[in-house]
């Protein structure tokens, strides 16, 4: 149970005075739901202004307060912005700038004749000076002169700085005072404030200490709850599970596993022979061979009696694993079956009795394998591919599955950097592939202009012509962003017109069947070039595939780029990645790019990214999924993350745990920061 006091800041946005049904949308795409997720709304910077009594008084980029009056409005002209003409006090005419929707708020704010205080940066545009986009605009200069310092928020479409900042007002009116939760003397060694006034502050003007201590509190919240995640699987029963190898003598691999593959093998079955349950990831790079692994950790369980399930993030990689296990496992006589949501009926019926009696050994499908109707006769080792896709709360879910805590081993190919590692998988052990298997082509990688799309698409149709195929991956960094899909359909088009019937798109708002179809079309070789936005990220082996184009590719993340170029350069064939650059790309921008072509170790590009990054470039930038943080930057945890770490250590082995005073504490920075599924674990035991 959440603790009453935080009651307040889990109260809905939507409670607020002003907030009305208009601004749930704008809300929830900042994901603003609740008072809580407002007073972590930090601002991205601070403005400071003048005030000043005329436009000569002020210099060209400055952030100025003045008072105009409204002479004269011209509409938009074609594309271009809707423009308001002003004077100031002296007669010097200033242009007041707007483009697309937000003129329909100007018209009415700023009405000819009248006269009104604005809040902006002054720029000039040739010979005229303009404001674009003006901050405030008020008939009343009093309120604005309280404004000279003012925090500058992340905003979505439909919402201003106005009403989010009378929004994070309302939110900082509501926080109770807070325990500390921090060990006393590292809080003193910092200098860091108490939760709420670091909240306060951050709000109000450049506060670093302020900052850093709501980004530890949260990498504090991640680290104790792993810790408790750990200590209660280590007194959780599993069975042990020891095989005789009579599977695996039969198992007829094509190719020898490579050092790295074996080494993580022995890891597993030390692992797995023990009575508390694994919990270990193995992490491994597009390619290097984790299904091989996979393969063995299940055929051991299977040797023991056991069955074994794998689970994998999308319906088209349960299908092409069930497909390559059974392909791999053909010799060995164990029964493989594929199960997702998508059976329905007798089929479905079939399966899920064959699952209860034992006759299915190892079980492949997406989360439907382990819905409620689901019961295994003797489910011993649960793997999970593709790990980043599931938080560790599904984890836990899914390992309550068994009467005994099945193993657990997940796999990621997502490269992260070591503290990263730490903080994302603090709970598990972890193996490396850290060795390719053999043969492997390096991917000829280059970064080529937007402007130069006609040369790609013409590059295009010389490569499908030879009987090639090829994937276009477009931009979709975030699900659901609507323009990044029209965006993937227009391109679509254009290069349907130009290649025919032979292009199929994917996206993640098809609907399943239609992406199968189109999938299916394109790893028969029916369908030359895929047009796709990053659901083909994970999984997807199509040998044939030698070409990839990746579009605004500035606007990934370096892992992520990595993982798409990993689809190809899977066959024996020589493989190009281009990479389509935007025309203002920053100097960070740049190196990041120049970094994909120079290496194509993956652990090296995370490490790299993160040094980037750490840079302070990443304002606004960051993308959603990058870390499991909100609060906390690159830069934050890299310096505060091991601080945390042995705070939590502290806390849990010589502090009393949970129970004593600073651990009540704690609890309530569990449930402020929904880490609270280590609490429910010590409970549950
Ligand atoms: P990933 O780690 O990305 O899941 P896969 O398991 O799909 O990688 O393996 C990629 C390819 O490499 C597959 O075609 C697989 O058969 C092959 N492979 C795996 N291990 C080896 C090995 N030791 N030697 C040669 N090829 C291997
Ligand atoms: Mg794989």
């Amino acid at each position: 149970m959440r603790p009453d006091l935080l009651n307040p800041l889990f109260a809905e946005t939507g409670s607020l005075k002003g907030v009305g049904p208009g601004l749930a949308r704008p809300l929830e795409k900042l994901g603003l739901s609740r008072v809580r997720d407002l007073a972590y709304h930090l601002p991205d910077r601070f403005v400071s202004r003048r005030a000043v009594a005329n436009l000569d008084e002020a210099s060209v980029g400055e952030q100025v307060v003045v008072a105009l009056t409204v002479r004269e409005h011209r509409g938009a002209s074609g594309r271009g912005p809707y423009r308001i003409l002003a004077d100031d006090a002296l007669g010097n005419v200033v242009a007041l700038v707007y483009f697309g929707r937000s003129s329909f708020t100007a018209k009415k704010q700023l009405p000819v004749g009248e006269r009104r205080w604005v809040a902006g940066r002054l720029d000039q545009f040739g010979q005229s000076l303009q404001i674009v986009h003006p901050d405030h605009v008020a008939e009343d200069g009093a309120g604005l002169m309280g404004q000279l310092n003012e925090p500058v928020y992340p905003l979505s479409e439909g919402l201003t700085q106005g009403r989010i900042q009378a929004l994070v007002h309302q939110a900082i009116g509501l926080l109770p005072d807070l325990p500390e939760w921090i060990e006393p003397g590292l809080v003193a060694k910092q200098g860091w404030p108490m939760w709420k006034d670091a909240v306060v502050e951050s709000h109000r003007a450049q506060h670093p200490a302020a900052r850093d201590r709501l980004a530890y509190d949260e990498l504090l919240a991640n680290a104790l709850a792993l810790m408790l995640v750990r200590s209660a699987n280590r007194q959780r029963s599993g069975t042990p599970l020891v095989g005789d190898g009579r599977l695996r003598a039969k198992l007829n691999l094509p190719f020898a596993l490579t050092g790295a593959q074996t080494r993580a093998i022995v890891e597993i079955e030390g692992d797995i022979a023990q009575g508390a349950p694994m919990l270990r990831l193995l992490q491994g790079d597009v390619g290097s061979g984790k299904t091989a692994v996979a393969l063995h950790a299940m055929l051991v369980a299977v040797e023991a009696g056991a069955q074994a399930a794998l689970l994998a993030p999308t319906e088209i990689l349960a299908r092409q694993h069930a497909e390559t296990l059974t392909r791999m496992a053909a010799g060995t006589g164990v029964t493989i079956q594929l199960l997702t949501g998508r059976d329905k009926g007798r089929a479905r019926e079939s399966i899920l009795m064959g699952l209860l009696d034992g006759s299915i050994d190892i079980c492949v499908g997406t989360h439907a394998i382990f819905q409620d109707a689901v019961a295994y006769r003797n489910l011993g080792l649960v793997v999970i591919d593709e790990q980043h896709r599931f938080g560790v709360g599904q984890r836990l879910m899914l390992t309550q599955k068994a009467r005994r805590t099945p193993h657990c081993l997940a796999m990621t190919a997502t490269p992260i950097p070591r503290t990263l590692t730490l903080a994302q998988y603090g709970e598990m052990d972890v193996s490396r592939l850290d060795e390719m298997p053999p043969g492997r082509q390096a991917i000829d990688t280059r970064v080529v202009s937007q402007e130069r799309l006609a040369d790609v698409i013409d590059g295009i149709g010389r490569h499908i012509a030879t009987g090639a195929q090829a994937y276009w991956v477009c931009p979709m960094v975030r699900e659901q962003e609507t323009e990044d899909l029209a965006a993937a359909e227009a391109r679509h088009a254009l290069l349907q017109e130009r290649f025919g019937d032979t292009v199929v798109l994917v996206h993640g708002q098809l609907r399943p069947e239609l992406k199968d179809a189109a999938m299916e079309r394109f790893a028969r070789g029916d369908a030359k070039l895929l047009v796709a936005t990053t659901v083909i990220e994970v999984g997807v082996d199509v040998p044939n595939a030698t070409l990839m184009v990746i579009e605004q590719a500035e606007r990934f993340g370096l892992a992520q780029l990595h993982q798409l170029r990993g689809r190809v350069g899977r066959g024996s064939q020589k493989s190009t990645c281009l990479l389509l650059r935007g025309e203002a790309l920053s100097e960070v921008g740049r190196e990041r790019l120049a970094l994909m072509r120079e290496t194509q170790d993956g652990f090296q590009l995370a490490e790299e990214d993160l040094r980037l990054r750490g840079g302070g470039e990443l304002l606004g930038t960051r993308q959603s999924g990058d870390t499991p943080f909100r609060v906390a930057d690159f830069e934050q945890i890299a310096r505060l993350l091991p601080l945390a770490h042995d705070d939590a250590r502290l806390l849990m082995e010589r502090d009393g745990g949970l129970s004593s005073p600073r651990g009540e504490a704690a609890r309530i920075l569990l449930y402020l920061f929904e880490r609270d599924w280590g609490v429910q674990l010590l409970r549950g035991g």
